[in-house]
C-alpha cells in the first residue's frame, strides 16, 4: 500500500476538519493509507507523524479548526531542516502530501519537492480568499456567514439606539470578506485597500438620509485601509452627528461550524488533490476557477499577486 499524508499550514481555517475527515476516508477507498502530520512544518520536522484511522476523525465534520494542529514554521525554511522532514516522511515510507494552506506553506512545498521528490498537492485554505488562481479558498464561507450574523445582530441594536457602526473585518490587503459583506448585509458604507476613498464624498448623502430619516448606519471596514475604524466612527459623530461604536470582529471570523459550502468545498478539494497525485501531478495547487477545478502551478498561484475581480469592486458604486 501507498502512504500519503496531510497537514496544516498558516493560519487555520473552518473547512480543515472536514477535509481532514474526507482525507482519511477517501485515502482508504483509493487504497493508500493516510497518515497525519501534527502543527505543520514544525511537526515534519520534529517527526510528530501518525497513521490516521477511522475513528480519528470520528465527529469532525462539524468542529471549526483543525484536529492536527497548524503552525508556521521558520526552520522550515532551512535546508537542513527540510533534510531532516525528508528523512522523517521516509521512515514512514510517505512521498505524497495534500497540504491545506496558503501560498507561503505552497511555496515552502514546491521547494521540497525540488530538493527532495515529495510530491504534494496544495489546498488553498484561508478566510481572506486572496490567494491568485483560485476562486475560492476553504473556510470563506464560514467566515463570511459568522460576519453576517454579527452584523446582523448588530444592526439590531445600531437601529434600537439610533448609532452608526463601523465593523472591521479581516481580510489582510485584500477587501474581499468586507465587500462581500457590505453587499449581502445591506452596509451604507465599505471601504476596502483596493479602493482610494475620501470620507468627505460621503457626507452630503449621509446627512440627508439622516434629515430623511434614517436611523442608522452600518460601515464594513477591511483590516487593510490606512485609517483606524476609530478615526471612521469620529467622522460618523462629527461630521454626520449620530453616536456611533466600532466592532472589530477579529478571530471569531475564523472559527465556527463550517457551513454546508465549505463542507462540499472540502470534500471536493481533497479528492481533486489525491486523484491528481494518483495521477500525474507532483507539485501543484488544486483550484477552484471559473470553469472547474483545475491544477495550477507554484508560479500561477504564489508567483502572481491576488487582484479582486473588478466587476466585483465595481458593486461598491451601488451602495
Ligand atoms: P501561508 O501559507 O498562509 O501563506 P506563510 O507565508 O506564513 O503562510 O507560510 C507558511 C510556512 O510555509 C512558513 O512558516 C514556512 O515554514 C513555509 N515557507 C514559506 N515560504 C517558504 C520558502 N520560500 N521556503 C521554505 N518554506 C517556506
Amino acid at each position: 500500500m501507498k502512504n500519503i499524508a496531510i497537514l496544516c499550514s498558516g493560519g487555520d481555517v473552518s473547512g480543515m476538519n472536514p477535509a481532514i475527515k474526507h482525507f482519511v476516508e477517501y485515502a482508504y477507498a483509493r487504497g493508500l493509507t493516510p497518515y497525519f502530520i501534527y502543527d505543520g512544518y514544525e511537526g515534519l520536522i520534529e517527526n510528530r507523524i501518525e497513521k490516521a484511522t477511522y475513528q480519528d476523525v470520528a465527529g469532525i465534520i462539524n468542529r471549526g479548526g483543525t484536529k492536527i494542529g497548524s503552525a508556521r514554521s521558520k526552520r522550515f525554511t532551512q535546508k537542513e531542516f527540510r533534510a531532516i522532514a525528508k528523512q522523517n516522511l521516509d521512515t514512514h515510507n510517505i512521498d505524497m502530501l495534500v497540504v491545506l494552506g496558503g501560498d507561503g506553506s505552497f511555496r515552502g512545498l514546491d521547494v521540497f519537492y525540488k530538493e527532495h521528490g515529495i510530491k504534494f498537492c496544495g489546498i488553498p485554505s484561508t478566510i481572506d480568499n486572496d490567494i491568485s488562481g483560485t476562486e475560492y479558498c476553504l473556510g470563506v464561507d464560514t467566515a463570511l456567514n459568522i460576519i453576517k450574523n454579527s452584523i446582523d445582530a448588530l444592526r439590531d441594536t445600531a437601529a434600537s439606539f439610533s448609532r452608526a457602526f463601523v465593523i472591521e473585518t479581516m481580510g489582510r490587503d485584500c477587501g474581499y470578506l468586507a465587500l462581500i459583506s457590505a453587499l449581502t448585509s445591506g452596509a451604507e458604507l465599505c471601504l476596502i485597500p483596493e479602493v482610494d476613498y475620501n470620507l468627505k464624498d460621503f457626507e452630503e448623502k449621509f446627512k440627508r438620509q439622516r434629515a430623511q430619516g434614517r436611523k442608522y448606519f452600518i460601515a464594513i471596514v477591511s483590516e487593510g485601509i490606512k485609517q483606524d475604524p476609530r478615526e471612521i466612527a469620529q467622522w460618523f459623530e462629527e461630521s454626520i452627528g449620530i453616536e456611533s461604536r466600532v466592532t472589530i470582529l477579529g478571530h471569531v471570523q475564523r472559527g465556527g461550524n463550517p457551513t454546508t459550502y465549505d463542507r462540499l468545498m472540502a470534500y471536493k478539494f481533497v479528492s481533486h488533490a489525491i486523484n491528481g497525485l494518483l495521477g500525474d501531478k507532483t507539485n501543484s495547487v488544486i483550484c477552484c476557477t471559473k470553469s472547474g477545478f483545475a491544477f495550477k502551478s507554484i508560479e500561477e498561484v504564489a508567483g502572481v499577486k491576488h487582484r479582486l475581480d473588478t466587476e466585483l469592486i465595481s458593486c461598491l458604486e451601488m451602495l
